[in-house]
């Protein structure tokens, strides 16, 4: 169902697959992409390794709908299917490939999604959305902590974990009943797809996963199980239920991390958002940026001009 966005918003495109790549064949796959890319005036970040693609790209639809059909046959498919959300900028300054052993990191390369898995398992939003309500059924979150922290499904479980490869550990620990219903998400159902692997290692009977996670179930359905906003891996750090930005927070300037309260630099004056951990320290809790905090320790109480503006600080973590 289209929206008319209500800003002029440009369109996002995140999307992944498993497929049986070749490491030899990575490199020129890299090159090619980013020629394509470059053709159509497309940025971003795509990960790729031997075990298929992992991207989030911006650019204009159509062209972005052009590489996702160049891109479909190169990793065996008919067909890539993307999840769609705006930005008010380009959250990339330039296309990029990086070759990784794991496009989604769990730290178990033999845990590998098989590209023709049947989809038996994998919910549909509309099928997910009239689960969620089945009693008895557990919801489990796969993110981590700084995710579900900014939102997710009403009575989920949350691991509380940092990184995703530490969700197999969370599990083991968890005491949740093997053979019960459980219902898990991420934000773009990549994660997903090895951690339901890795609960039929762990034993789990009956575990269905959200088809094109949280970014698929908000297209059809905002404002319902789903609570407060979805994080994600660029500079818009948060989306809405209308999968616009929700800007309500920025990425903490001394950490990386999501970052909601709003400071004046005591150094240069510049308004910035630090998030709470940060906000504890005495250095940072004054200070826009790595610089100021630096010349802060220096010269206390000298003032000096703002640092130059910086790109997004991207993330090379798990990115759906
Ligand atoms: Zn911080
Ligand atoms: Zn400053």
């Amino acid at each position: 169902m289209p929206r008319t966005p209500s800003r002029t918003l440009l369109d996002i495109a995140a999307f992944y697959a498993f497929s049986e790549l070749s490491a030899r064949e990575l490199p020129g796959l890299s090159a090619r992409l980013r020629a394509r890319a470059e053709e159509l005036e497309i940025a971003g970040l795509m990960i790729i390794g031997a075990e298929g693609v992992n991207a989030t790209i911006a650019g204009s639809k159509p062209r972005m709908e052009e590489f996702l059909a160049f891109l479909a046959p190169l990793v065996g498919r008919e067909r890539l299917e993307a999840k769609w959300s705006r930005a008010e900028r380009a959250p990339f300054r330039k296309f990029a490939v990086k070759i990784r052993d794991e496009i989604v990191t769990i730290g178990k390369p033999e845990l590998r999604p098989s590209p023709t898995a049947s989809p038996r398992r994998s919910l549909s939003p509309e099928d997910w959305h009239r689960e969620l309500s089945v009693p008895g059924t557990i919801v489990l979150d796969t993110r981590n902590w700084y995710e579900t922290r900014m939102g997710k499904f009403r009575s989920a479980v949350d691991p509380g974990i940092d990184e995703f490869h530490e969700f197999p550990e969370f599990l083991k620990n968890s005491g949740l009943a093997k053979d019960q219903r459980v219902l898990i998400y991420c934000t773009g159902g990549i994660r997903c797809e090895k951690a339901i692997l890795e609960m039929d290692r762990q034993g789990f009977t009956d575990v269905a996963q959200l088809d094109g996670g949280i970014l698929a179930y908000l297209e059809k359905f905002p404002d319902t199980a789903f609570e407060g906003d979805c994080f994600v891996f660029d500079h818009r750090v948060a989306l809405n239920q209308k999968l616009e930005p929700s800007g309500r927070y920025g990425l903490c300037p001394h950490c990386g991390q999501p970052a909601e309260i709003t400071i004046h630099c005591a150094r240069c004056d510049s308004p910035a958002l630090v998030c709470a951990a940060c906000h504890e320290k005495e250095n940072a809790r004054r200070t826009c940026s790595k610089n100021c905090a630096h010349h802060a320790r220096l010269t206390p109480g000298k003032k000096g001009r703002p640092p130059q503006p910086q790109g997004p600080r991207l993330s090379a973590r798990a990115r759906h």
